[in-house]
């Protein structure tokens, strides 16, 4: 049913419409092939995601034979031109994915979200025919994994602070420093990975590169021990005079910056999707129990105060979820969508925190305990407000872009 639905969806004999902004803001609806897209993916998460999904936690285990699913489903790299294994969809279609794998298991969520928009993104954007064609097909059908390398142990929100350094030898670049938190870091078999080639420069002596582990010069620190998502891994990169052969430049010297900011605005994008998962998933929870458990004679789901909760949570999901699309939907047009990206990312999140914190409330002494999923979408939740950008620094490129929007306004 599953690969008949995908094969449905995604081949090209139901043409995949580009959807605009302001079509999104009168639709009630997604379109059908979207609409086909997310049943197949709920379908295989509540089959094949959520069964496991507390295990993985438990143990901290990586769902190998679930990601190599979701790469014969053609999850792992859903904006990707066919030409380089991808399915070759519009980034909408990812953020409805994104969210029903995420409402299944948010640490298959953001092992997805970082193959797609922060590995594969960058280098489907930046990268010559040749990057693209050593570094794209195998990592999309779930068997290989990517990484994105930005953040050191001494600069996180100010990444232009790198001090990892790449010295030009000619024929190679050598990569000496620490990267920090890298999300699939483990497992990964290639690291797009930034460096400074000129500090005088600062952030403009940032340049970009495509790392494929293991090699010479590269080693591991720990896996940490995270609050949520932790059937994802999270470690170090720790390059001590690695050699990365010229060819696997991305971009021009000096463009790294700019390769990792317009590849955060697009992941965000990718984190808003998973926030709202986790979100869905806490709601769902909550509802089921209160519709089963009794107090006072009758299910707690009659009594007022728990119905207000209900609509609040409602009301939060549905509205980062209009931002989320609607972000997707301007990056498909090739509109500018980076206060939007940060707008979707900073409801979404909030909101995932907010829906598990109130899931807890709802289920009373079972939200507190490991029998029941509320208290892990409450874990797993937290981590959507920090990475790719935490909640402040969202605040800030929206105050930035509004900011600009109105000086030019009374210009
Ligand atoms: C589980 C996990 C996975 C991650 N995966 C990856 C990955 O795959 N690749 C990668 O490169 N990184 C990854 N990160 C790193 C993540 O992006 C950073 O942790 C995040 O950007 C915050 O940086 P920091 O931890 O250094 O906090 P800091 O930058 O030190 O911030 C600390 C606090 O100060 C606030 N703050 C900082 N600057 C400002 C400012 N200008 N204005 C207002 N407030 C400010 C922050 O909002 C925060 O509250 C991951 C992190 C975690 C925990």
């Amino acid at each position: 049913m599953l690969n008949h639905l995908c094969r449905h969806v995604w081949s090209r004999a139901i043409p995949f419409p580009k959807i605009s902004g302001m079509q999104l803001s009168n639709f009630s609806s997604l379109p059908e092939t979207h609409e086909m897209l997310r049943k197949t993916c709920r379908d295989f998460a509540d089959a094949e995601l959520k069964p496991i999904a507390s295990k993985i936690d438990k143990e901290h285990l990586y769902p190998h034979k679930q990601i190599e699913l979701m790469g014969a489903l053609g999850l792992m790299g859903i904006a990707v031109p066919e030409e380089f294994g991808g399915a070759g969809l519009d980034y909408l279609a990812y953020s409805v994915a994104l969210e029903e794998i995420s409402r299944g298991c948010a640490s298959a969520g953001v092992i997805m979200s970082v193959n797609n928009s922060l590995y594969s993104g960058p280098i489907d954007k930046f990268g010559t025919a040749e990057q693209k064609n050593q570094f794209l097909p195998t990592f999309m059908t779930g068997h290989k994994v990517g990484c994105f390398a930005l953040s050191e142990p001494g600069n996180g929100s100010d990444a232009g602070a790198a001090s990892t350094v790449a010295v030009d030898r000619g024929s190679d670049y050598c990569l000496t420093g620490t990267k920090a938190w890298i999300t699939n870091g483990y497992e990964a078999e290639a690291a797009v990975v930034f460096a400074t080639t000129d500090k005088s420069k600062k952030h403009q002596g940032i340049s970009a590169f495509i790392v494929p582990k293991p090699c010479d010069g590269l080693s591991l620190g720990k896996k940490e021990d995270k609050l949520g998502i932790r059937g994802s891994s999270t470690v170090n990169l720790i390059f001590d005079d690695c050699p990365v052969p010229r060819a696997n430049l991305l971009g021009e010297p000096g463009m790294g910056f700019k390769i990792a900011m317009m590849t955060l605005d697009a992941g965000r994008i990718g984190i808003a999707s998973q926030a709202l998962g986790i979100a869905q998933a806490a709601f769902e929870c909550a509802l089921d129990y209160a519709d089963k458990r009794q107090a006072f004679g009758a299910p707690i789901l009659k009594l007022q105060s728990i119905q207000n909760k209900i609509a609040e949570m409602a009301l939060r999901i549905e509205s980062a979820r209009l931002l989320t699309h609607r972000a997707a939907a301007l990056k498909d047009e090739g509109k500018p969508y980076t206060k939007e990206a940060a707008m979707a990312k900073l409801h979404a999140s909030e909101t995932a925190t907010y829906v598990s914190h109130q899931a807890i409330q709802v289920l009373g002494g079972m939200g507190y305990v490991s029998d029941m999923p509320a208290e892990r979408h409450y874990r797993d939740a937290r981590i959507t407000e920090i990475y790719e950008g935490t909640s402040e620094i969202q605040r800030l490129v929206i105050a930035n872009a509004v900011i600009k929007e109105f000086k030019s306004m009374v210009m």
